[in-house]
């Protein structure tokens, strides 16, 4: 007796879950009124197929062996669909037994192949599953051994050929990885079908594991079954290691000092001998602690619809995840029970060996498939993490994904948040349809638990946050200083600039050196802009900005180019009762009073000039004060008449 050792049994070990079920179908059909075949041996396992030939169930070769009153059993390798075809025209009954797994690779070879995608599998072209793969292709596949071979294919493709790459179940991962480099390269546009089923690696890598733990390994299997033998050599490598067939052969072995003993056992040892094992086992280290109790449990572990269970995910395509979730059942998760987000890819929110939280939606005895959802166990902590931010006020984020009645909705880690319209925007002119799909903070306002409600504002944070800013704002912000900030709104008036979460005003006058004759001409809702702080006025929380800079000031450009006495040429911009405004460049204009426009009394000024007249005008003052210039035309023409009485001939005295 041992009583200090214990053992330990790996959840892995016997049968995977496709040859469990298609063994299973075979034992539910022994009273068929038919006479019951399989299509090749159901499992290369001594025991269960001399069980079978016992109750009257033999193997037959190919299809055209069966007879119209035999039932004929599909194992889980699969079959063409010729050798269904053959098997209704003989008039045969036929079960399926395929494995899910390898039914849903004929299921995308037969799609793919019938849109006219040229279909490549990565395999071996003559073991049975390949060619029950290749048989279901509308068109005649391509089937590569490694990433060499791979690459040939790839080249004599076209470009223009649309491409879909499966595997086998069972293709290696390693050459699979390598030939997932060859199709990056060389045919980028492929869809990529990742259908190998990691049953036998997970059954090594855990055996392997168990092996490092104990102090001796036990495998159950044939003497003749290769994956037993390969098993057995995996642990080898880390502990003294004994194959036996039947629970017999452990009263034989030698146990002495060990403390932890490891079992597994091969893919094609059933179940009832496994347990057999684990009996004697008991019976012999007379230990059944609870913990080896829970140990042999976990192995058959009962799971029901609601449970919440812990999974590693173990492959992630576009549209699913799978997931190993300590049972024998193979876990899927649809990329619709993994996020509420609807446009996310599985791919995008789990990786190969992520550990999750998962809740059991379904269970499918007869495929041995557990549907899970993600979804809801995160939704379940996100209500948590949302009572508890009703209770101390923390600010939670969330995607607003719609707007509704009064409203809008938010997604926050799976919980449905209600933001009233008075609630949702900064402003109550902001519309509510520019929050969809937008991430935002909000404070929960009311949580009602029964009935899953909750009512959340954003507003509120938004408040909290523009007050933060405005009270650093007024801290910091000095008068002349130049500050990013992006246009908000226009009115007639003006422009309102957000300076990050406090807004400040360009007044029209403010925007350009020029003229202006709307704000929108200047800038436009969501420019981003450089302003200077004109003033501030803390009490009231105003701030005036400009947009006009110093570099581009027309006064500057007019004193550094002008100067008194300078003749040029002006256009007249404005008439008025005094005289005429007339531009010298842009942003500059003079007056021409009414006595400096002509040489004779002027009554009425619009007689004389009219909008738009370029004149020649003489510049007869700069008051840099006032930023005033004062020109005259009537100096140019006093010059002239100057000019002209002294070229004017002397009249002779007679
Ligand atoms: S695909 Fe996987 S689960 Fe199905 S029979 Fe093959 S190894 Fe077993």
């Amino acid at each position: 007796m041992l009583t200090n050792c214990k053992f330990f049994t790996a959840k892995t070990a016997g049968f995977c879950f496709g040859v469990d079920r298609a063994v299973k179908i075979v034992y539910n059909n022994l009273d068929n009124r038919n006479k019951v075949v399989t299509l090749g041996p159901i499992i290369h396992n001594k025991n269960v197929v001399e069980d079978l030939q016992r109750k009257g169930v033999f193997a037959i070769n190919s299809a055209s062996e069966a007879k119209p009153d035999m039932t004929v059993i599909i194992r889980s390798h699969g079959v063409a669909q010729s050798v269904y075809d053959e098997l209704s025209k003989i008039g045969a009954e036929v079960i399926d037994a395929t494995c899910p797994f390898v039914s849903r690779i004929h299921k995308i070879a037969c799609d793919k192949s019938s849109l006219g995608y040229t279909v490549l599998i990565a395999g071996d072209k003559e073991h049975p599953e390949v060619v029950g793969i290749s048989g279901h292709c509308k068109t005649k596949p391509l089937v590569f051994s490694d990433e060499k071979e791979l690459a040939q294919i790839c080249d004599s493709i076209s470009d223009s050929d649309k491409v879909a790459v499966l595997a086998q179940t069972t293709y290696n991962t390693k050459t699979w990885e390598k030939c997932l480099d060859v199709i990056k390269e060389k045919l980028p546009d492929a869809e990529v079908f990742d259908t190998i089923c990691n049953a036998t690696s997970e059954r090594q890598s855990e055996a392997a594991a168990l092996a490092k733990e104990s102090d001796i390994m036990i495998i159950v299997g044939g003497k003749h079954s290769s994956n037993t033998h390969k098993l057995a050599a995996v642990c080898e490598k880390y502990c003294p290691t004994y194959l036996v067939e039947t629970a017999d052969e452990l009263h034989k072995l030698n146990f002495g000092g060990a403390e932890k003993i490891g079992i597994s056992a091969g893919a094609s040892t059933p179940a009832y001998i496994i347990k057999e094992v684990q009996q004697t086992m008991s019976e012999i280290l007379n230990t059944m602690e609870e913990f080896n109790l829970e140990a042999i449990d976990q192995s058959f572990q009962k799971i029901y619809t609601g449970k919440k269970v812990t999974g590693i995910i173990t492959s992630v395509n576009n549209s699913e995840a799978m997931v190993d979730i300590g049972t024998k059942h193979t876990g899927i998760i649809p990329s619709s029970e993994l996020s509420y987000d609807s446009s996310a890819k599985a791919s995008d929110i789990v990786k190969k060996g992520d550990e999750v939280e998962l809740i059991v939606l379904k269970i499918s005895d007869k495929d041995g498939i557990v549907t899970l959802s993600k979804k809801q166990v995160d939704a379940a902590k996100g209500f948590e993490a949302v009572e508890k931010a009703l209770e101390d006020g923390t600010v939670l984020k969330g995607t607003v994904t719609n707007v509704v009645k009064g409203g809008v909705i938010l997604n926050a880690n799976g919980v449905r948040v209600f933001v009233p319209a008075s609630q949702a925007t900064a402003r109550r002119d902001d519309k509510l349809e520019d929050l969809v799909k937008k991430e935002v903070e909000f404070k929960v306002l009311e949580v009602v638990a029964a009935k899953r409600r909750v009512v959340g504002s954003i507003r509120a944070v938004a408040k909290e946050a523009r007050a933060a800013a405005r009270a650093k704002f007024f801290e910091n912000a000095q008068v002349g200083e130049t500050v990013k900030g992006t246009v908000k709104s226009i009115t007639d008036y003006g422009v309102f600039v957000d300076l990050g979460g406090i807004d400040g005003l360009i007044r029209k006058i403010d925007l350009s050196w020029n003229r202006v004759k709307h704000p929108s001409d200047v800038v436009a809702v969501g420019d981003e802009i450089e302003v200077v702080i004109k003033d501030i006025d803390a009490e009231n929380g105003k701030i005036a900005l400009t947009y006009k800079k110093d570099s581009e000031n027309p006064w500057n450009i007019f004193t550094a180019n002008y100067e008194v006495g300078q003749v040029i040429e002006a256009t007249i911009v404005s008439i008025t009762s005094f005289g005429a405004f007339a531009q010298i460049i842009e942003g500059v204009d003079g007056l021409i009073h009414i006595s400096q426009i002509a040489n004779t009394r002027v009554s009425n000024v619009a007689e004389l000039l009219e909008v738009g007249q370029k004149v020649q005008v003489k510049i007869t003052e700069i008051d840099t004060d006032k930023n005033r210039i004062s020109l005259s035309m009537r100096a140019l023409l006093a010059e002239d008449e100057a000019e002209e009485i002294e070229e004017a001939p002397v009249a002779e005295e007679e």
